[in-house]
């Protein structure tokens, strides 16, 4: 295998889809797009932000063992495929954008090519008014997604790289610095 697996995994809100995009555009990484049971929020792109599928669908496809990993979040499954990832490592880098379940799966499957980045929101504050503010959620959704926010910082030792979020052109830049490094590393 010739490539990494990059995975960033950050509180909802906290930033890593934008992140992604300018990731995408200035390195050499090809995305795993996932599959998801959750419904489509405005804007979003079938098969360019996920795979929206149903939930017979999904468990289909965990039957046939087809996800690298999977994960059930508030309610929803998330998954990574399979075939894809291992294709695509074959030929370079991926970036994938799961959570903290789903990053551990990978790292214990591809202990080798697995790269962890944990992308931290300055403060729980900043991570709320970030929630707030985009308004696709509401005060439950927001309240949850606080709680399970808490929860996965505290699994920030499971990673490689933590990258606090405050300034999204400094963030990028320091997860460019990682997946260079990463590429010369022997
Ligand atoms: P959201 O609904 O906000 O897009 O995603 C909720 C959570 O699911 C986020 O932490 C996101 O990173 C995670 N997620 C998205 N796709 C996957 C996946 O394929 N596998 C896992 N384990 N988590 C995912």
């Amino acid at each position: 295998m010739m490539g990494k697996i990059f995975v960033l995994s950050s509180p909802s809100g906290g930033g890593k889809t934008t992140i992604r995009k300018h990731l995408l555009k200035q390195c050499p990484l090809v995305y795993s797009v996932s599959w998801t049971t959750r419904p489509p929020r405005q804007g979003e792109k079938d098969k360019e932000d996920y795979f929206f599928v149903s939930e017979r669908a999904f468990k289909r496809k965990i039957e046939k063992s087809e996800f690298a990993e999977w994960t059930r979040v508030l309610g929803n499954y998330y998954g990574t495929p399979k075939e894809f990832l291992e294709k695509e490592i074959k030929k370079g880098n991926v970036l994938l954008e799961i959570d903290v379940k789903g990053a551990r799966q990978i790292k214990r499957r591809y202990r080798k090519q697995a790269v962890l980045i944990f992308i931290a929101p300055p403060s729980l504050r900043e991570l709320k008014k970030r929630l707030e503010n985009r308004k696709t959620e509401n005060r439950k959704e927001i309240a949850q997604r606080l709680k399970l926010a808490y929860q996965e910082i505290e699994q920030v030792n499971k990673y490689d790289y933590l990258v606090i979020n405050k300034d999204l052109k400094e963030c990028t830049g320091d997860i460019k610095a990682i997946i260079r490094a990463e590429g010369c590393k022997l």
